[in-house]
């Protein structure tokens, strides 16, 4: 590899990828059909109108390869995008490694993070289709700010379920969303059955991200001029990230080099989702070895603990049943920092990649997350966000194996967002207030029983 000093990999507003990469028609198998949550049969277009406009139901399930990104998206788009990828030399340094680490950075968005990929796609859909309002939830309330930002771009009303305990810690970020112009509820509400449901079992619930979400579904359910929209999870969802990874396909050409191992960190699995799928389908189409890694909190272990079974996507039991690695619908996750990591499940696509093996996962916890996010931050001057930070403790560990067995290793990570909304998160860091915590594997069991029972068998 011929030494270069170049640090960043930067592509012209004219370079920006035309299109995003639908990996449906390339999955070694296909999904598991989505099912309706009272009939247990597979849902058809006409069961998710009432919560999605047409374009992103028909995306949910395209066949298409490729889907052309529209004109005033791209217009949106070119804000920010193509977002830079950088090397990461005065890391690997401090590592000592003979590695070669990248990272793509999806920080430099206006609010950012990498979530008005997705929120600016589907805001624009939703105007096309006369959508008055969008309801939504938010955990950490990176999500309810790109639909905020992206529903004063395009003139439609957002309303956001945000989670207690984060709408407590975060008020920052309820701030950015008000000034968006978006109207901002803590979740559990008394404005929802769902909400109310919860409030009545426990008057202090600190709200989960499934609560919020049954809040929100409700809202679009009972108003027809009402839709709803999800930050993460859904096929469409990761659709328009792959964004992402078709930008660092070509960045990594620019560089002359390309990733061993590529790593990010799940949540719902999108900005992760955005940052491989184009390399896994480099992988499948030309048979290379590259490895894929989720890096994800011991505290919501959706991919290395949980099961892979058909659940809801939300805590009440509203939304259609997908099959994907979950800890179960009532899940409620431990007030860890990386808000953004706590959802029961897993996105069905990245499921089905990791049930078949092309997708390895590690958990890891929150003091070692913080050790590398740190060590990353002193590096490259990047405070990173918490969320980010499991990506870069499994990059660090990745450059550490390489230094031990003496091996050149390339590797390109996803750093999702930054860190500035997080900083009471550091604060416990330094203080030495954060917790390492396990999430048990018998109450994923237990959780179990609590699931829909799906006989799949009936289904073909
Ligand atoms: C929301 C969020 C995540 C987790 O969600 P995914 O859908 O798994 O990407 C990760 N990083 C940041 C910065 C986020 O805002």
């Amino acid at each position: 590899m011929p030494d270069k000093i170049h640090t960043k990999y930067l592509l012209s507003e004219d370079e920006m990828p035309r299109a995003w990469y639908n990996i449906l028609p390339d999955l070694p198998r296909p999904l598991p059909p989505v099912l309706h949550p009272a009939t247990r049969r597979p849902v058809g277009p006409d069961d998710l109108a009432p919560l999605f406009p047409m374009a992103l139901i028909m995306q949910e399930v395209s066949q298409e390869r490729y889907i052309e990104i529209p004109g005033p998206v791209r217009e949106v788009y070119a804000q920010w995008r193509p977002s830079p990828l950088f090397r990461a030399r005065r890391l690997e340094k401090a590592l000592d490694t003979p590695a070669r680490i990248y990272y793509k950075y999806e920080g430099v968005s206006p609010v950012g993070s990498h979530k008005p990929n997705t929120a600016v796609a589907q805001v624009y859909y939703n105007k096309l289709e006369g959508t008055r309002k969008i309801s939504t939830e938010t955990g950490a309330g990176q999500w309810g700010s790109s639909l905020a930002m992206a529903g004063a771009f395009f003139g439609v009303e957002i309303e956001v379920f945000m989670v207690k305990v984060s709408y407590q810690q975060k008020p920052y970020r309820r701030l950015m969303m008000e000034t968006f112009g978006a109207t901002v509820h803590a979740s559990p509400t008394n404005l929802t059955d769902a909400g109310r449901a919860i409030l009545a079992q426990d008057p202090n619930s600190p709200g989960s991200l499934g609560i919020a979400i049954s809040e929100a579904v409700e809202v679009a359910v009972k108003n027809p001029d009402v839709k709803y929209s999800l930050g993460s999870v859904l096929n469409h969802v990761l659709l328009h990230q792959t964004i992402i990874g078709e930008e660092a396909l070509l960045q990594m050409q620019k560089a002359d080099d390309y990733p061993d191992v590529v790593i990010g960190c799940v949540g719902g699995g999108s900005n992760m989702a955005g940052l491989v799928l184009p390399f896994v389908r480099e992988r499948l189409s030309k048979g290379l070895p590259t490895r894929f890694l989720a890096a994800e909190p011991t505290a919501c272990p959706s991919m290395t603990k949980g099961i892979y079974a058909y659940d809801f996507g939300d805590t009440v039991g509203m939304t259609p049943l997908v099959k994907m690695h979950t800890l179960g619908h009532d899940f409620m996750p431990p007030g860890i920092h990386a808000g953004g990591l706590r959802y029961h499940g897993m996105a069905p696509i990245m499921s089905l990649l990791h049930e078949d093996g092309i997708i390895e996962a590690q958990a890891y916890h929150q003091n070692s997350v913080f050790d590398a996010a740190v060590q990353f931050a002193r590096a490259e001057g990047i405070v990173p966000a918490p969320e980010s930070a499991h990506a870069i403790r499994a990059a660090i560990n990745e450059a550490l194996e390489a230094r031990e067995a003496g091996q050149e290793r390339v590797i390109l990570f996803n750093l999702s967002g930054h860190g500035h909304f997080d900083m009471a998160a550091y604060e416990a860091y330094f203080a030495g207030r954060l917790e390492d915590y396990d999430y048990p594997a018998e109450a994923v069991l237990e959780a179990q029983q609590r699931m829909p029972q799906v006989d799949e068998s009936a289904l073909a």
